[in-house]
């Protein structure tokens, strides 16, 4: 790897990616299997720690009783990386440490082993930065808390922790972790996990990025979704882009301690389309928003459908769907009705997503595929073959750049629109 980009120092921003070639859309930049990683706590039950696959009924590790696996292969697989949490696993039982740690706890294993550093990497974990300095004394004091979970859990395995390199003891890594791990998610960008690419984390930021990360199972492959030119710098965003600026550098500062400077950011692009609307009535809606997203964690698909309704039907004739917070809502009422199989009233908030969608990601976006090819297959399931066929279609031409023609979800999308146009064909 490497052939494409190199390492440079960015005007700035210290470490960053660039490129040595040109790079075209849609092309794979760098693909990579994470130096350590870890499923969420949410996804321990349906997911296999292997190659995270979502299934139903997963074998599960006898010892522990909690990692899951889809078949004795892939147990076997995985068991080199789990074999020393397996035994911290059972004696906390029933408690099951927070991400970050057994991600660290992964990272120890493999810095005590010696088998740390991977060669072909042009950075390593030692050179990733910290940020212990920059942090509020509350987010220390979090890390403190994280850090005696990690002693606890480590304990059954009787790790020296002063064996560690320097600058790598247990609180620096838990540092290091927050603000340099990536969130894994699948095709259908449902996050399932946690993982550490150390060369891809000196990638910087941007608020409209010309790279994208996606995931085939644990493995990563990021793409340019714009062309780029020979030294350009490459970047990713480490955020949602659907916020508003000062969200965005809220979270950016909180979370990775910069301030973001990017174009967008500088010129507030697209804020007022964001926050169209009365003012009071979407602040009524976003104040809603974490309520709403927890009946969406627990599935809890009538009571969601409900209050989200309410919302639409008391807001919606003062606050346009493109404003973020009600576009948000009309994307969890769609979820909701697919789930309740009402589709075609999935299919009405659908359309009414479509257009922000188009206004937000303007480059190739996952999103927007996704949210695209969703929306096909309420058309296809409801007998509109033509409008089945153009949202496969586009969706086809953005998921050929940010995913690949070689990814799962690509190729299942590849056969629906095959299927669409033979019984189109037969009409
Ligand atoms: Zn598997
Ligand atoms: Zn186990
Ligand atoms: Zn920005």
């Amino acid at each position: 790897m490497g052939s494409k980009f190199e390492r440079f120092t960015s005007e700035g921003k210290g470490n960053g990616l660039r490129a040595v070639v040109k790079i075209k859309c849609g092309e794979l930049i760098y693909t990579g299997e994470p130096y350590a990683f870890c499923i969420s706590k949410d996804f321990l039950k349906s997911t296999c720690q292997n190659c995270l696959t979502r299934a139903e009924t997963l074998l599960r590790c006898s010892q522990c009783k909690i990692a899951r696996y889809c078949n004795a292969q892939c147990q076997k697989q995985a068991w080199s990386e789990h074999k020393k949490e397996c035994k911290c696993l059972t004696r906390l039982q029933p408690k099951i440490p927070a991400d970050s740690v057994r991600l660290v706890a992964r990272i120890v294993f493999k810095l005590l082993s010696g088998t740390g550093r991977d060669p072909e990497e042009p950075y390593s974990l030692a050179e990733h930065q910290s940020h212990l300095a920059d942090m509020s004394e509350q987010k220390k004091e979090g890390l403190g808390h994280l850090c005696s979970m990690l002693r606890l859990y480590l304990r059954e395995e009787e790790c020296d922790l002063s064996q560690l390199p320097s600058g790598l003891d247990p609180i620096n890594l838990l540092a290091r972790v927050t603000c340099n791990c990536f969130t894994i998610s699948d095709g259908e960008l449902q996050d399932l996990g946690v993982g550490l690419y150390p060369s891809m984390s000196l990638l910087n930021h941007d608020c409209q990025p010309n790279c994208v990360m996606v995931f085939e199972g644990k493995r990563l492959q990021l793409r340019a979704v714009r062309d780029i030119q020979p030294q350009e710098e490459l970047t990713i965003s480490y955020t949602d882009v659907l916020a508003p600026s000062t969200e965005r550098r809220r979270q950016l500062q909180e979370q990775y301690h910069f301030f973001c400077q990017c174009q967008r950011c500088t010129r507030a692009d697209k804020d007022s389309d964001m926050l169209a609307g009365e003012t009071e009535a979407w602040q009524t809606i976003r104040d809603a928003i974490p309520h709403l997203e927890r009946l969406q964690a627990d599935q809890q698909w009538e009571e969601l459908l409900t209050q989200c309704q309410v919302l639409l039907d008391n807001h919606g004739g003062v606050v346009p769907d493109r404003n973020i917070y009600l576009l948000r809502v009309l994307d969890m009422a769609l979820d909701a009705c697919i789930s309740l199989d009402q589709y075609d009233k999935a299919l009405e908030y659908g359309y009414r997503t479509q257009g922000p969608y188009e206004l937000y990601f303007s480059d190739p976006h996952p999103s927007r595929a996704v949210e695209l090819f969703r929306v096909g297959k309420l058309q296809h399931f409801l007998c509109r073959l033509e409008e089945a066929h153009c949202s496969f279609r586009q969706a086809y031409d953005i998921m050929k750049v940010t995913h690949g023609s070689e990814h799962a979800l690509t190729n299942q999308l590849r056969r629906k629109l095959e299927e669409c146009q033979a019984e189109l064909g037969r009409l």
